[in-house]
Formats: C-alpha cells, sequence, structure tokens
C-alpha cells in the first residue's frame, strides 16, 4: 500500500501527454510511462516558478551581503572621532 503511494508521487512532467505521469526512468533520461516521450521534471511553468524564486532568494542574499558591507564605513568615522 506504501509502495502504491510512493508510486504516484514519483511522477514527472510529460509535454505530449500535458500532465504530470509515472514515468520509466533510464540512466540519462526519463519516459512517459503512457506514450513514451521523454519527460521533464517540472512543466514549462513551474520551472520557470522555480528558477525565478531561486533568482529572489540570489539577490537577497546579494543585498543583505552588501547592506552588511556598508555598515563598518558608516561606523568607522565615529568610531575615529571619539
Ligand atoms: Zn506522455
Amino acid at each position: 500500500m506504501v509502495d502504491h503511494l510512493d508510486f504516484y508521487t514519483e511522477k514527472k512532467y510529460c509535454p505530449r501527454c500535458h500532465d504530470y505521469v509515472p514515468y520509466l526512468a533510464s540512466l540519462t533520461r526519463s519516459f512517459c510511462a503512457m506514450c513514451g516521450q521523454p519527460v521533464n521534471l517540472f512543466s514549462k511553468e513551474d520551472w520557470q516558478k522555480f528558477r525565478r524564486r531561486d533568482a529572489k532568494t540570489a539577490n537577497a542574499k546579494k543585498t543583505s551581503f552588501l547592506s552588511q558591507g556598508n555598515k563598518p564605513r558608516h561606523t568607522r568615522p565615529s568610531a575615529d572621532n571619539n
């Protein structure tokens, strides 16, 4: 019964069936169990969402790094005055 559930969670997107389908995995690619076409891990839409989110987190890291780098510059002059 648990194996049956696992089978359904392990699906990939078939561009020909326009749906997430059970697939047959080979060493290099995975193929749709329904029509035999190569399948993708995500649909195009989901893949774009995933990449957009990835770019956002990368930007957030960059800005937080920059703001951290600016802080010492602001504290240094006041430290000299003391
Ligand atoms: Zn298919």
